[in-house]
């Protein structure tokens, strides 16, 4: 039985790679697959915080995913799998769709993405998926909080300060490094507290090499 299989995970938390790399081992074993992110910077490539690439689809608002799984399994003959990085951002309907391609076309599909927003709420293509998929598994790589929690949160930070409004995409500046984006446990991303309290009972300065750039959407 095919299965539709959302991994989730903070940023950070190598989502991407193991996007990467499943897609990798099963073309290894010679099954046909297709590779979709949404997106992303670099034009139709899923990129890895390790470095790793490869060639996607990129899932544009308007794509129909079951026309287009359809269309690749009559021209290969097959389809095996899709692996769906940047899962977050896919519209609800697209969601349906990849439910559509796994008891329809017997291919497996392996979403992933974010759970929640800079703002603490679930992205709409994340609450789809919780709400459809067969296997909703946790990506694990101990992120941690700067107190050394857990980290279950996406944080924004513009100019050191984390914010909870604003736009949800933000348009990728590099010469931008007002914006960034941190890791929280839950007490701190509500605080919003950025460090330790110091002995003169301030948070110190956020230093820039511990901010991560704003690459990434959240
Ligand atoms: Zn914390």
């Amino acid at each position: 039985m095919a299965v539709l299989r959302f991994s989730f995970g903070t940023m950070g938390s190598g989502k991407s790679t193991f996007a990467l790399q499943i897609h990798h081992n099963l073309r290894q074993r010679g099954l046909q697959g297709i590779l979709c992110s949404q997106l992303d910077r670099s034009d139709g490539k899923v990129s890895s915080a390790l470095g790793v690439s490869a060639d996607a689809v990129e899932v544009g608002p308007k794509l129909d995913l079951f026309e287009m799984a359809l269309a690749v399994a009559s021209r290969r003959g097959s389809l095996d799998y899709l692996v769906c990085d940047e899962a977050q951002f896919y519209r609800p309907e697209q969601i349906g769709q990849l439910a559509r391609i796994v008891d329809e076309l017997g291919a497996d599909v392996f979403a992933f993405g974010l759970l929640t927003t800079f703002q603490g709420e679930l992205f709409e293509g994340t609450r789809r998926l919780l709400e459809l998929a067969d296997e909703r598994v946790e990506v694990q790589v101990e992120a941690r909080c700067w107190c050394g929690s857990r980290a279950t949160h996406n944080a924004r930070l513009v100019d050191g300060v984390q914010v909870y409004d604003g736009e949800l995409f933000v348009v990728d500046d590099p010469n931008d490094d007002r914006v960034a984006y941190e890791l929280r446990c839950r007490r701190h991303w509500l605080s919003g507290q950025v460090g330790p309290v110091t002995s003169q009972g301030e948070a110190p300065e956020r230093s820039d090499s511990e901010a991560e750039p704003a690459r990434q959407v959240v």
